[in-house]
C-alpha cells in the first residue's frame, strides 16, 4: 500500500516519446521529469527542473496522483517510464515503481550517481551519468562505485563537451572497465531559461553537434587506451527536436 504522505516533486510528464540516449536509445517511453537537483551543471538543458526560482512550478504528487497522471499520458498502455530530472534519485519512487510494474510498465532512470537508494534495484535499467569537468561539478567516486552496483542492468553515459571531458571519460572507463559505456555528444547551446546561469548562445546548432560526433568517432577509433570501445551516440532527441521542451 502506497504511503499517502510521501510526495514526489514533478516538473513535467510528457510522451509517449523516444528515449534519446544511452542504453535505451529509441525506446518508446513516458518521461517523468522530477523537480530539484543535487547538481547545478553550467550546461544543463533542464534548468527549469533544477533552479530554485522554478520550484513554485513543480507539483507535488502522491503515488496515486502520479500513477493517474502517467496512465493518462500513456493512454493506459503499459510501456517504459523514464525517471529523469533534476535528480530523480532524491524522490521517494519506491511505491510508484511497485504499483506500475504490477501493471506491466518498465522503468529506466537516469541520474548522475551521487546518491544511492535501496529502490534502485527495482529499476529495469539504470543509466548513470557522472558529470565531466565542463559541468563544473565534481564526482564522488566512492558513492558512484556503490550506485554502479545497485542494479543488475547499469550503464555509464558521459556527455562530452571538450577534450578535458573526453579524458575524464577515459579515466572513468579505466576505473570501471567492465561497465557498459556510452559517450554522448553534448549540446553546446542548451536553452537559456535564466539570466543567472546560461551556457552558449541558446541558438541550437545541429551542424555543430554532428561535426563533434564525427570528431569523437574518429578519436575513439584511434585511441588504444580504451580496453573496450564505448558506444558513441548523439542525444537523438536533441538532434531531432533541438531545444524544444516537452518532447
Ligand atoms: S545533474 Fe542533470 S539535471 Fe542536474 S544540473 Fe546537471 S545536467 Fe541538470
Amino acid at each position: 500500500m502506497a504511503n499517502p504522505n510521501q510526495k514526489i516533486s514533478i516538473t513535467e510528464i510528457f510522451g509517449p516519446t523516444i528515449n534519446g540516449e544511452g542504453d535505451v536509445v529509441g525506446e518508446l517511453t513516458v518521461f517523468v521529469r522530477t523537480g530539484g537537483c543535487t547538481y547545478k551543471c553550467v550546461w544543463c538543458d533542464s534548468l527549469h527542473a533544477v533552479l530554485p526560482e522554478f520550484a513554485n512550478t513543480w507539483k507535488k504528487h502522491t503515488t496515486e496522483e502520479l500513477v493517474e497522471a502517467v496512465e493518462k499520458q500513456s493512454g493506459g498502455n503499459s510501456m517504459n517510464i523514464t525517471l529523469s530530472g533534476g535528480n530523480p534519485a532524491i524522490q521517494p519512487f519506491s511505491d510508484f515503481i511497485d504499483v506500475m510494474q504490477k501493471k506491466g510498465y518498465t522503468f529506466t532512470m537516469e541520474t548522475q550517481g551521487d546518491i544511492l537508494k535501496e529502490w534502485f534495484r527495482k529499476l529495469d535499467t539504470l543509466v548513470v551519468s557522472p558529470k565531466p569537468p565542463s559541468s563544473l561539478m565534481t564526482t564522488d567516486y566512492d558513492v558512484l562505485a556503490l550506485v554502479l552496483k545497485s542494479n543488475r542492468n547499469v550503464s555509464i553515459k558521459v556527455v562530452i563537451m571538450n577534450e578535458e571531458d573526453y579524458e575524464y571519460a577515459i579515466e572513468l572507463h579505466l576505473r570501471f572497465p567492465l561497465q557498459e559505456f556510452f559517450i554522448s555528444v553534448g549540446n553546446p547551446n542548451p536553452p537559456v531559461v535564466s539570466d543567472k546561469l546560461n551556457y552558449g548562445s541558446g541558438e541550437f546548432d545541429r551542424g555543430e553537434i554532428v561535426n563533434h560526433l564525427e570528431y569523437l568517432i574518429n578519436k575513439v577509433a584511434n585511441d588504444d587506451r580504451w580496453l573496450r570501445r564505448p558506444r558513441i551516440i548523439p542525444q537523438v532527441h536533441t538532434l531531432l527536436w533541438g531545444n524544444k521542451g516537452g518532447v
